[in-house]
């Protein structure tokens, strides 16, 4: 292995134990315990578990959660005062709705009622339209892509300058890494379905953001020698040698990849974790910004 590896648990670990700090600080100074809401709508296993580690986190970390679980049935007025409730709540400091809603929900207008200083996961047309304007700045910064861009900084990998490459362009990852990417002075390019030639524009790239949710697409033979690496996906493949039946891949095949990258994050244990350390980060910011 040529590539250095950039381990996502160690550094979400060490996000983890910043936040616990400070909070354990606030706390000590008579100041609120910061608290995330957690808005489950459905019974949907993979989001039950996210919102189930979320809380999680909150616990460990000192901070405080409430959580919301609702029929797959509830109407679009009763999700909305729900919504309504927590932004004047004054307990709770981050709201958090997990994605994807049933389908006879509008996403949009849900996600725009959240409260601009309560938006923690950054989703919000505010904070997503700071993000893409010069000279503004979100109040918070969707969690998975601002995972990608600390796991880069704290590798030493140069943003600004690169030739960047991002693989998706969903609301979530592709699109809010990509202008992460651009605030941090990188040149970038955004890819997705529809791009020509994927291998010909990956192998430009001094760093790679890979977020399609395709198994292992990415081939050795497709980065730059020396790229930093960063594989969002997460994909499940068989394999008769695990309890479960299955483990986790990435949208990177890392056997190939990492003899050729300079820096590359492993499915699991990079991007992964990254993810809820940021929440808990973006909660602690909530509840400082309304202490103010
Ligand atoms: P979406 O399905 O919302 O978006 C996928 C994107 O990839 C789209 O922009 C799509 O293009 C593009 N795409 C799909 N197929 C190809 C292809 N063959 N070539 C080029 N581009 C393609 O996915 P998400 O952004 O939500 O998630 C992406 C991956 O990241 C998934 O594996 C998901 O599980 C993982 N993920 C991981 C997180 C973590 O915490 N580590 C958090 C969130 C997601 P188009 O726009 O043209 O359809």
């Amino acid at each position: 292995m040529t590539a250095q590896l950039i381990d996502g648990k160690l550094i979400a670990q060490q996000v983890r134990d910043e936040v616990a700090a400070t909070v354990a600080k606030r706390v000590a100074a008579g100041k609120s315990k910061p608290t995330l809401a957690t808005v489950l709508v459905g019974d949907r296993p993979d989001s039950a578990a996210y919102v189930r580690s979320k809380g999680k986190a909150c616990e460990e970390l000192g901070m405080g959660s409430v959580s919301h679980h609702l029929p797959a049935d509830i109407s679009q007025e009763e999700l909305e005062k729900l919504i309504k409730s927590l932004n004047d709540d004054k307990t709770v400091n981050g709201i958090l709705v997990q994605l994807p809603l049933p389908s006879h929900l509008n996403e949009e207008r849900v996600l725009q009622l959240i409260s601009i200083e309560k938006d923690v996961d950054g989703f919000s047309p505010i904070n997503i339209g700071r993000l893409a304007q010069k000279g503004r700045e979100p109040l918070f910064v969707p969690c998975t892509p601002y995972g990608c861009i600390y796991l880069l900084e704290k590798s030493g990998v140069k943003i600004e300058g690169a030739n960047a490459v991002v693989l998706g362009r969903s609301n979530i990852v592709g699109m809010p890494a990509a202008l992460l990417l651009i605030g941090k002075n990188a040149t970038v390019t955004v890819c997705h379905s529809r791009t020509k030639d994927l291998p010909a524009v990956v192998r430009q790239a001094d760093i790679l953001i890979a977020a399609i949710g395709k198994t292992e697409m990415v081939r050795g033979d497709w980065i730059k020698p020396g790229a930093a690496v960063i594989d969002v996906g997460i994909n499940s493949v068989p394999d008769a040698t695990k309890k479960s039946g299955q483990r986790l891949v990435g949208d990177v095949n890392f056997n190939e990849a990492k003899e050729v990258a300079g820096f590359i994050t492993p499915v699991p244990g990079g991007v992964g974790p990254m993810t809820i350390a940021m929440l808990m980060k973006n909660t602690l910011r909530a509840a400082e910004i309304q202490d103010k």
